[in-house]
């Protein structure tokens, strides 16, 4: 079946020129119908401080179309963009973030990277670095199946864009624009590329991402500059076109050569070696490991540096991502309370909860900074998943399904909460209509999902949300708008309906002496020990537990209101 291709707008520099953008786009859509999203590159916010953006930010006026936008070009509007990771800045508009990949419900892969190319680290916020470049590409592209992303979102234009093209007008692409865009726009192969920053329009013939008579034939890439809203010259500012994600499309289809179809731009006269020069190689892509011996000098650590120490070449471990402040969970973070660590894997860990709703409620962290699942990578995600369903099985053998909940709002470490229900308490139905009850009765949306749905899929970059998934695989989905009960998932779990404590709602109301916290901690360690599954990647890993550490965790708190 012939797949409803989407149909998009891409927007240069808004500048602060709201109500021209969205005033242009409501006349658009009432004289060709919806669109469906629109992308805007380049300067969002003006430099001059405004009351039109009041207006929409305090929802006087809205957007008429859901819009994603990229971040700062300069200190100036830095301001504007809070979280790093994303979020909403106004009802319908988006900040995607520094840099990243949002997945839409419909397929559509967009690759976004927020600021202006500096060498230096490190960098300001509205700066992306080789670094920032080299991980997008680690990320994306090191796969044998990667083929291409739909759509590469960046505000400069790419450097030596205009090689083997059609004029590039006023703007001399071999000495504007940043070669680390380019770098990113060949590894990334995107089938469209928008930019600003130039204030003019150009649409570059489309260029192939094959070398003929070499290669199979791949899709081509669209490159189109942008102008900036309301320019008194008239150039174009909006773009707008319909897509079908690459991922529905048939093979054939996908790779058709357009007629005017050009030679790849950052491909030849040497140019790629120069543009490769700036990019530092691909870093290891095993996070860095932990081994506790928890059941001996409690709290020791060792990384896992010494695993080849054989090695003639031993291979330094990527760093987890880092937190911007002190950080609760992170395991390296001097702010965790390393007693109740109860299990440490390769890319996540486990503890107790502080204050946990039984004495048993535990944690699925990621040891790297990591603000939510969607954000994780795919090895971490499947640790996550290894976790989930060995707790199933660890409290399936104790006469308990598992509930867990994770809320992505007003938290900036991952923590994924699992909460045994002894199965003599209710059944898997009477969890999920408690949750579905009391959602409604606090007006919250709560959405079913289907089993093994993706989060990533559902949730946009930076936006907030709430769901549990039960021991069924049945996931309950909310999206956060402005508020949300930070005790949410733990008010409806003690209510009457499933534990049947009220009383411990709040975690801080069941916070108990360290001596205690220990004793659960060793306790729940001895329980886990017959399904820890990261005894056999210590051994395979020939390391012995225990060692020396330089950052032993401290402190864990179950939900930090
Ligand atoms: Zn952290």
């Amino acid at each position: 079946m012939a797949q409803k291709p989407l149909r998009l707008l891409a927007c240069g520099d808004v500048d602060g020129k709201f109500d021209i953008l969205f005033n242009r786009v409501r006349a658009i859509q009432k004289k060709s119908g919806n669109f469906d999203l629109l992308l805007c590159v380049g300067n969002f916010f003006g430099s001059t401080p405004d009351a039109e953006w009041e207006e929409y930010k305090t929802g006087i006026k809205k957007a008429p179309i859901q819009t994603y936008v990229l971040g700062a070009n300069n200190q100036e509007t830095v301001k504007y963009f809070q979280d790093a990771d994303g979020c909403e800045l106004a009802e319908n508009i988006t900040y995607l973030g520094r840099k990243g990949i949002f997945t839409g419900s419909s397929g559509l892969q967009i690759v976004y990277l927020s600021g202006t190319e500096s060498l230096n680290e490190p960098v300001p916020g509205y700066n992306f670095s080789p670094k920032d470049v080299s991980s997008l590409r680690t990320m994306l592209c090191t796969t044998s199946q990667f083929k291409g992303v739909d759509i590469l979102l960046t505000s400069p234009w790419p450097k030596y864009v205009g090689n083997f093209g059609n004029s590039s007008g006023e703007v001399d692409t071999k000495k504007c624009g940043s070669a680390l865009v380019s770098s990113l726009a060949m590894g990334l192969k995107p089938r469209y590329h928008f930019a600003a920053l130039e204030k003019t329009y150009y649409e570059r013939l489309p260029y192939r991402n094959h070398v003929v008579l070499q290669e199979n034939a791949q899709h081509a890439t669209r490159f189109i500059a942008l102008a900036n809203v309301g320019n008194p010259e008239k150039k174009k500012y909006l773009y707008a076109f319909s897509i079908v994600p690459m991922k529905l499309m048939d093979a054939a289809e996908l790779v058709k050569q357009p007629p005017d179809v050009t030679e790849n731009p950052y491909r030849k006269s040497g140019q790629e070696a120069s543009i490769g020069k700036q990019i530092p190689a691909p870093v290891e892509e095993s996070a860095c490991q932990f081994f506790f011996d928890l059941n001996e000098k409690q709290g020791r650590k060792r990384s896992s540096t010494g695993r080849d120490s054989k090695s003639p070449h031993p291979k330094q471990p990527r760093k987890p991502p880092q937190p911007p402040g002190p950080c609760w969970f992170c395991l390296a973070s001097p702010e965790v309370e390393k007693h109740l660590v109860v299990n440490i894997g390769t890319h996540c860990y486990l503890a107790l909860a502080k204050g946990g709703l039984s004495d048993d409620h535990v944690l699925i962290l990621p040891i790297g900074h990591y603000q939510s699942v969607v954000e994780l990578s795919a090895e971490v995600v499947e640790e996550v998943e290894k976790y989930k369903a060995t707790l199933r099985r660890f409290f399936k053998s104790r006469g308990k399904r598992c509930v867990v909940f994770e809320r992505n709002y007003k938290s900036h470490h991952l923590q994924l909460q699992v909460i045994p229900v002894p199965v003599s308490c209710c059944a898997t139905d009477d969890i999920k209509d408690a949750f579905i009850t009391q959602a409604q009765e606090q007006q919250i949306e709560l959405l079913e999902i289907p089993e093994h749905s993706d989060i990533k899929q559902i949730a946009q970059p930076g936006a907030a949300y709430f769901y549990v998934e039960l021991d069924t695989g049945e996931k309950l989905f909310h999206r956060i708008k402005k508020n949300f009960p930070l005790q949410f998932g733990r008010e409806v779990l003690a209510s009457e309906a499933i534990l049947n404590i009220p009383g411990k709602s709040d975690w801080r109301q069941c916070q108990i002496s360290k001596e205690d916290e220990e004793t659960l901690a060793r306790r729940f360690q001895k329980d886990f020990e017959p399904y820890d599954f990261t005894l056999e990647l210590r051994q395979e890993n020939g390391l012995n537990p225990g060692g020396g550490g330089c950052c032993e965790p401290r402190l864990l708190h179950c939900t930090p209101a």
